[in-house]
């Protein structure tokens, strides 16, 4: 029999993985769900970029590239860095990895220890709490659903909940699962939070590109004080509806891209490099597929605000990414449970980023099956 390490028993297997694949079961039995538990896009990729793919397969583009990515995607990374007021990244502070993941993934096992301390803010991402855990760092959580996902609400808890213990504090604006794009003053107190603990932060700035009504989700690392201490994580998943092309990158301090290299260099070597390719496609001739896909989300997240709040659902407006968080029952798990069960919509149980009483919903999805879900959920008395 196998034995097997505790850093696999410290962590439970994705809660959104799970949802889906018990969607994608009924959907084998023949079953209609209405999937709004995905967090991905549900276009397709612009065409450039897979052009620019297929033209560097052409070209040979097939073997393994230098650890930290080929230099045109590193340089234009430092360029649209550069572009989001980050100054302080050059090409040599860029890491490119297979996916935002891995970024985080590599970051957390590079800088925590036994016992280090991580904070979170709640709801948070998934897998924050996983990568932490397998690193063997543990966790202190921050609510701050009780002010609509806002940071600005839930200052207080985080100047009580940080110390001079906390090695490290993730902030993911716009954020997974609520869609909140953090206040400037909100970051600016992080900041001064960060600066007093000596706190190094990661700024998790997937969804940074998708914002609504001219709000912009401004990169934490331009802040004074910030620059050395803000490691920026992003990727082309969300922005270019690229999530199976696996992508994405993380900036940082020099050292931390020399140290991180280790595990990088001995867990995957590189990111794909035809991939790597298109992805310097992505980032120079895309804005308008891009500004496309954009309203788009937008015009869903109208429409599904609108919808819930018709059958009195207490829902925060999002700002950004495509997903919300509507209010549901106490026993959110249940209430997923119903949901998938007799009305056959699939939503992730807010306790999954421990946030019990709401569920996620993602809006990457067209109106007819918003709209559809919807009515399923209210037929069956759910809301
Ligand atoms: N960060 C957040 C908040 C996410 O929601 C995701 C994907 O769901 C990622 C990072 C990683 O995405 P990827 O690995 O596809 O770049």
């Amino acid at each position: 029999t196998l034995e097997f390490a505790d850093r696999v028993g410290r962590v439970e297997p994705s809660a959104t993985l799970a949802i889906s694949n018990k969607s994608a079961e009924l959907a084998a039995d023949g079953v209609d769900v209405v999937d709004l538990s995905v967090g991905e896009p549900d276009f397709d990729t612009p065409e450039n970029i897979k052009q620019a793919a297929k033209d560097a397969l052409d070209a040979g583009h097939t073997g393994y590239t230098s650890t930290p990515g080929i230099p045109a995607l590193r340089e234009a990374l430092a360029e649209k860095l550069h572009a989001d007021g980050l100054t302080q990244y050059e090409a040599e502070n860029v890491v490119v990895t297979p996916g935002g993941k891995q970024a985080l993934y590599e970051i957390f096992q590079t800088l925590i220890d036994d016992g280090d301390e991580v904070a979170l803010l709640d709801p948070a991402w998934v897998s924050y709490e996983a990568m932490v855990k397998l690193a063997g760092g543990s966790l202190a959580r921050v609510d701050t659903a009780a002010h609509d996902f806002q940071l600005a609400g839930a200052l207080d808890d985080l100047t009580e909940t940080v110390s001079d213990d906390t090695e490290l504090l993730v902030v993911n604006s716009p954020g997974n699962p609520h869609g909140a794009v953090y206040s400037d003053d909100a970051l600016a107190a992080v900041r001064d939070l960060a600066v007093e603990h000596d706190i190094t932060v990661i700024s998790d700035e997937i969804y940074k590109e998708i914002t609504y009504d001219g709000v912009e989700a401004t990169s934490l690392g331009t802040l004074d004080g910030m620059e050395d201490r803000t490691i920026t994580v992003n990727g082309f998943s969300k922005a270019y509806s690229m999530t199976g092309w696996r992508l994405g990158y993380f900036a940082g301090p020099e050292d931390l891209v020399s140290q991180s290299g280790k595990v990088h260099g001995h867990s995957v070597s590189c990111a794909v490099n035809f991939v790597q390719h298109a992805g310097v496609e992505a980032l120079q001739n895309t804005d308008e597929a891009v500004a496309e896909m954009v309203a788009a989300f937008s015009e869903r997240r109208d429409f599904l605000l609108d919808l819930l709040r018709d059958h009195d659902v207490d829902v925060a407006t999002p700002q950004g990414a495509f997903y919300m968080m509507p209010q549901v029952d106490d026993d959110d798990t249940a209430w997923c449970e119903e949901a998938i069960d007799e009305a056959h919509v699939a939503a992730v149980p807010g306790s999954a980023f421990g946030t019990p009483g709401y569920a996620r919903f993602s809006y990457a999805n067209s109106k007819e099956r918003l709209e559809e879900a919807v009515e399923r959920l209210a037929d069956a008395d759910l809301i």
